[in-house]
């Protein structure tokens, strides 16, 4: 599943795209056709992304809502338009830019309440001005999960995906174990900070790397990590080789549904 970063470049890229023009909108696979109907020709007005979900809104009254899930695609193109190939839920297209998005968990028409709703029922996320850590810090002390499974939960930060836990922890030396109680405020201060850092660099790059300029590769004289994932890490992914700091080895386990990874010598409990 994409992480934050990704959802808040979409939105610039969608607005880079559209902002001001009225684009055409279809939805060549049907379920949307009613609502594309309705909104064809409309201004795009603002975008906006928050966690994981994508607002796209039109005149000052009607929001696309969008959440990618696992399956969801947006594929970008210049005009002219080609044939829609596939299921293409959404497509927008002006006379520079067309974008398809296939697959979605949701593409749904919303009213702003509606919008509200959504932001109500989410944590702060980390790429938003209006963010406030402290409401993230206030559910994270009173909790005795642990804070790797906290840091997934879209309810207490919003954004934050499988990478960027990992590697925040491994960045501060936090045994991901640890319950969320047993959380300092100067270490929460640290996280969200970093965090900040972390994903709006993401969002520059297009992808996720975390390790300081004493690690990279070069500095290192080690190769640049394979994967499809892209960017430089500490532990995601990483099982088995040997860690970047203390040359120690990455373990991995289930935790929240998903893989963690971690150096159990770098994070002691
Ligand atoms: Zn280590």
């Amino acid at each position: 599943m994409p992480e934050g970063h990704t959802i808040h470049r979409l939105a610039q890229d969608y607005a880079a795209a559209f902002l001001g023009t009225h684009p055409r909108a279809t939805s060549p696979q049907g379920t949307f056709a009613p609502a594309a109907t309705l909104l064809t020709g409309a201004e795009l007005t603002r975008t906006e992304a928050h966690g994981k979900h994508l607002f796209l809104g039109f005149r000052d009254t009607d929001w696309i809502h969008i959440h990618l899930g696992l399956f969801g695609k947006v594929t970008f193109g210049p005009a002219p338009e080609p044939p829609p190939t596939g299921t293409v839920r959404l497509r927008l297209a002006n006379d520079t830019t067309y974008v398809d998005l296939r697959g979605p968990t949701t593409c749904a028409l919303i009213t702003p309440p509606e919008k509200q709703a959504i932001h109500d029922r989410l944590g702060p996320d980390p790429l938003r001005g209006d963010a406030d850590p402290d409401r993230a810090h206030r559910r994270i002390t009173r909790s005795r999960t642990t804070i790797a499974a906290l840091l997934m939960d879209q309810k207490v930060i919003a954004g934050v995906g499988n990478v960027y836990r990992a590697e925040v922890l491994f960045r501060h030396g936090i045994d991901p174990y640890r319950a969320g109680k047993d959380i300092t405020p100067a270490e929460w201060d640290a996280i969200w900070t970093d965090l900040v850092d972390l994903m709006h660099e993401g969002v520059r790059n297009n992808r996720i790397d975390t390790v300081r300029p004493e690690h990279t590769p070069e500095a290192m004289g080690r190769p640049p990590r394979v994967d499809d994932h892209g960017g430089e890490v500490y532990v995601y992914r990483r099982a088995g080789l040997p860690c970047h700091v203390c040359g120690g080895e990455i373990r991995t386990a289930g935790l929240a549904a998903r893989n963690l990874f971690w150096c159990p010598a770098c994070q002691r409990p």
